[in-house]
């Protein structure tokens, strides 16, 4: 890949007509600390509830989003993934424990992906979105199992991204481009703190040793814990001042 300058990319996960509200507020913050696009994550029947042609006030908001320059990218259906009941202890693990049941994608197999994907695809263009310049894929919490992966690219996405990397799934094998997230896990006391050591090393890895692509994946709950916001924040300015911003479909256009 040629990079042109040192970029970076903030996705914003989990945007449901629920999550609204912190969204724009995430988006605000974010705006006054130098970041002006995100990729927005968008879950079109959020833990099968939300659907988005049943949310006009949502979908009006977010095609104001995209007008001012935010990236739609498709984030899994429902978001769920239902426990089956002979499950092996490491997939259990995996789905029940580290994704809180929430890996839709993580063992779907190819038809079941692709059933999937075009459900997501037709309520986005029934809510009035050009599906065509929908071209990311982001599964929830990145699992994403092989057989879906190849669901992705026969529906026409020309990307996805992975914890540790992002696909350019234009090529033949696809292209892997490793550049490793910044997330934060909030969902107790001592995982915040442990994210907050965790994210300023990754942070100053990519400071340090000069990452092209700098990665901050954030989640609606982050930003209830204000240490955590107050973190992302501070590092989005610092980086700001050498990388440039851009969404993940700018970063293909300009990266791959
Ligand atoms: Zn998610």
């Amino acid at each position: 890949m040629q990079i042109q300058s040192p970029s970076l990319v903030v996705s914003i996960h989990d945007v449901a007509p629920s999550t609204q509200a912190t969204v724009q507020e995430m988006i605000d913050d974010l705006k006054k600390s130098g970041v002006s696009c995100c990729s927005l994550l968008v879950i079109p029947h959020y833990h099968e509830k939300e659907l988005l042609t049943t949310a006009p006030a949502f979908v009006t908001w977010l095609q104001e989003k995209q007008k001012e320059g935010h990236e739609i990218v498709l984030h899994g259906w429902s978001h769920l993934r239902p426990a089956a009941l002979h499950e092996r202890l490491w997939t259990r693990w995996m789905t029940q424990h580290y994704t809180r049941g929430e890996g839709e994608f993580y063992d779907l197999r190819y038809d079941e992906a692709r059933a999937k994907l075009k459900l997501g695809k037709a309520e986005l263009e029934t809510a009035g979105f050009d599906v065509q310049k929908i071209s990311g894929f982001i599964a929830p919490a990145w699992l994403l199992s092989k057989e879906a992966e190849r669901a992705v690219v026969d529906e026409n996405f020309f990307y996805t991204t992975r914890l540790h990397g992002v696909i350019d799934l234009r090529k033949k094998p696809p292209g892997f481009y490793r550049s490793q997230s910044m997330v934060y896990s909030v969902s107790s006391g001592w995982r915040r703190q442990v994210s907050l050591i965790w994210n300023e090393f990754l942070f100053r890895c990519a400071e340090q040793r000069e990452w092209p692509l700098l990665r901050l994946g954030l989640h609606p709950p982050d930003w209830k814990f204000c240490q955590i916001r107050k973190h992302a924040l501070a590092a989005v300015s610092r980086a700001v001042m050498k990388r440039s911003v851009m969404t993940y479909f700018q970063w293909m256009q300009e990266g791959a």
